[in-house]
């Protein structure tokens, strides 16, 4: 399936549609009832905190909905850990990963080749949509991390740059968690488990055995190869030739009006300040080159960005465009990414605003949740 820009108004109707006790039954099975809502939730063109009211409003009651809910609150707490660890792509949160024999990526995995058919299926799925399953994201993660045992680091980069809800503190914190840095126990799954969720029928694979024998197997060989996977580099004028026809350019106008500053995890199309502004989509070859994407994950943010109505593109770093609009008011929605622009910082939308901080866990987090929030 794939993924087209929407507006919030279609992606309120699609989300009005949601049936969150056949989510429940369903979620972990690759064909379950899922909201496939990721890209436009990491982009900002929706909040969890609407959904959450669109399940509200339709009658819901808090138990129907509970394990969507747990989902979409798994996001936000994942945005908190990452304003408490701002580095938490590059570090481990909790403890090392253990047992580490390798760096970079499997070729196997890097080619959807492992033998494996739903974790193969998967990957090619990600680099035809740029979607995966969370179910299918977990299995490839294990495998790299808990059977091949490679660092979790450049397997995390290598996902990030092929989703297009691509998302730091969500899928950083993934890999930690199944590599058991940021979790006490690593997450394995076996064969008959992925055949179970993934539709296949395999046996005889190096994953068909008992939780305790894949604990103690040494590496199979087909992990043993390492593949050098370089990134699209996403210099000023790659971004530039990837924006121009989108969009107008910012041109620096001398009516002093304030401007909303977007970005790759800004994408919202409601309007964030009441009084007349300038809309202006930042894009720094610097965080572009941190957290390189690939050629159609541009594509597919600057498509959803062209929906907003008005807004413009400045391509530089934030210093070179507040040398250059002195006198312009600056507001921008608050992320630990973005934390060096300067202005007027505008809150997101949580689901649980008064669940703030750092929480060692998602339960100790949900144990707070449920008891401020139930309805
Ligand atoms: C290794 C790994 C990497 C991941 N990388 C990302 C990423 O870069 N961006 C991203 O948005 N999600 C990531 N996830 C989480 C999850 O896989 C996706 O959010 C989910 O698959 C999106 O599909 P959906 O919208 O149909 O989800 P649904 O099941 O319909 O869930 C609804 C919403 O809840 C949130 N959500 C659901 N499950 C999770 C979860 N486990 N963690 C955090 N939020 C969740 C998402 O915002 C999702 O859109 C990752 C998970 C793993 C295991």
């Amino acid at each position: 399936m794939l993924f087209i820009p929407q507006t919030k108004s279609s992606l309120l109707k699609m989300a009005a549609g949601i049936d969150p006790v056949h989510y429940a039954r369903t979620r972990n099975h690759i064909h379950g009832g899922i909201t496939r809502l990721s890209p436009y939730i990491s982009r900002g063109v929706i909040a969890t905190r609407d959904v959450m009211m669109l399940l509200q409003e339709n009658g819901f009651t808090w138990l129907q909905c509970e394990s969507l809910l747990k989902e979409l609150a798994w996001r936000d707490y994942f945005q908190r850990v990452q304003q408490h660890f701002p580095l938490l792509h590059a570090e481990a949160i909790k403890q090392e990963q253990s047992g580490v024999v390798n760096h970079g990526i499997p070729a196997a995995v890097f080619l959807g080749q492992t033998g494996i058919d739903g974790i193969d299926n998967g990957i090619h799925e990600m680099m035809d949509t740029g979607y995966l399953h969370n179910h299918q994201r977990m299995y490839t993660a294990m495998l790299c991390c808990n059977i091949g045992q490679y660092h979790w680091k450049a397997c995390a980069d290598w996902m990030y740059y092929h989703l297009i809800d691509g998302d730091v503190a969500s899928n950083y914190c993934s890999w930690q968690w199944t590599a058991g840095a940021f979790s006490s126990k690593r997450y394995i799954a076996n064969q008959e488990n992925i055949n179970h969720y993934t539709d296949t029928t395999q046996s005889g694979t190096f994953l068909d055995a008992d939780y305790d024998a894949l604990r103690e197997m040494s590496i199979p060989a087909e992990l043993q190869d390492n593949h050098d996977w370089q990134p699209f580099h996403w210099s000023s004028s790659a971004l530039k030739d990837a924006v121009q026809n989108k969009m107008p350019a910012f041109d620096f106008p001398s009516d002093h009006l304030p401007a909303v500053m977007y970005n790759a995890y800004q994408l919202s199309q409601d309007d964030l300040v009441n009084t007349p502004h300038h809309k202006v989509l930042l894009l720094e070859p610097s965080f572009f080159q941190k957290f390189p994407v690939s050629p159609n994950v541009m594509r597919w943010i600057l498509d959803q960005a062209a929906l907003i109505e008005g807004l413009t593109y400045f391509v530089g770093e934030w210093d070179e465009w507040s040398q250059n609009t002195t006198g312009h008011d600056c507001h921008f929605v608050e992320h630990p990414l973005f934390d060096h622009y300067q202005g007027n910082k505008m809150s997101r939308q949580w689901m649980f605003p008064d669940v703030s901080g750092y929480y060692p866990s998602f339960f100790a987090y949900w144990k707070q949740v449920e008891k401020r929030y139930t309805w």
